[in-house]
């Protein structure tokens, strides 16, 4: 190998980077654009619907349960009345009659106390699940919004990175296999940058300074053809200068 299979690596690495440039913004889009958030609050939103519901539900059952109650009370001291009317009642029993009556009416006034509360709660709760409801609608239309942004933002990600794969197996294709190996092993152990250039005497790498005698001997290896590239001997990055 010579220095312009080096000269490749680099036109591989920059296709690496971007690369993995393309497939962090992918990966991250979701969380990026706001859209993992929104998702979230409209979960958070459907679960306050529900409880809210089912706390509507347990509300108008307890209305039709005392409207019922009431009803019957109702009923019971029109008949209580019309018994009196009717002279069935003699008149020894009147006193208890009318006594219980205005027991029940007590009890019957109770209940209306009890029943315009239950009204009040339900009210209550009716303006918000209105709220939640017209934040939810919103939330939905933004999450929507969002999904299909991300749709589109996604299939123009995913072309690009389709193009710079194509370009990597080209380029991995007329590079030697070796070198290929040792390239793919620094990348594994540091990440994006596997070639350093030496700039002003140092590594661009870990910034390492080498000396003069060092850097003559990366000229001369890279002069000639060489079976192991001049790698970096602190942090181990091949070496062009
Ligand atoms: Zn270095």
């Amino acid at each position: 190998m010579d220095r312009f299979a080096l000269e490749r690596l680099f036109s591989l690495q920059d296709v690496d980077t971007k690369l993995h440039e393309l497939r962090g913004k992918l990966g991250s889009l979701a969380e990026t654009s706001g859209e993992r958030a929104v998702a979230a609050e409209v979960r958070s939103l459907l679960q306050n619907q529900k409880v809210m519901n089912a706390k509507m539900d347990a509300l108008v059952g307890r209305r039709d349960e005392l409207e019922e109650h009431s009803r019957t009370l109702v009923a019971k001291v029109k008949n209580m009345r019309a018994k009196e009317m009717s002279g069935a009642i003699s008149h020894r029993d009147f006193a208890s009659t009318e006594a219980e009556i205005s027991h029940l009416e007590t009890q019957r006034a109770e209940l209306d106390d009890a029943e315009f509360e239950v009204f009040s709660e339900i009210e209550f709760l009716q303006s918000q699940i209105q709220d939640v409801q017209q934040n939810l609608s919103q939330k939905n239309i933004k999450l929507s919004e969002l999904k299909d942004m991300n749709a589109a933002i996604a299939s123009g990600l995913n072309a690009e990175i389709v193009s710079l794969e194509e370009q990597r197996s080209e380029l991995v294709g007329v590079i030697d296999a070796n070198l290929e190996k040792i390239y793919e092993d620094i990348r594994a152990r540091l990440g994006s940058m596997t070639v350093s250039r030496i700039e002003n005497g140092n590594c661009q790498g870990c910034r390492l300074k080498l000396s003069s005698v060092e850097i003559e001997k990366v000229k001369r290896t890279l002069a000639g053809e060489f079976s192991h590239p001049p790698t970096c001997e602190q942090c181990g990055r091949i070496l062009f200068i």
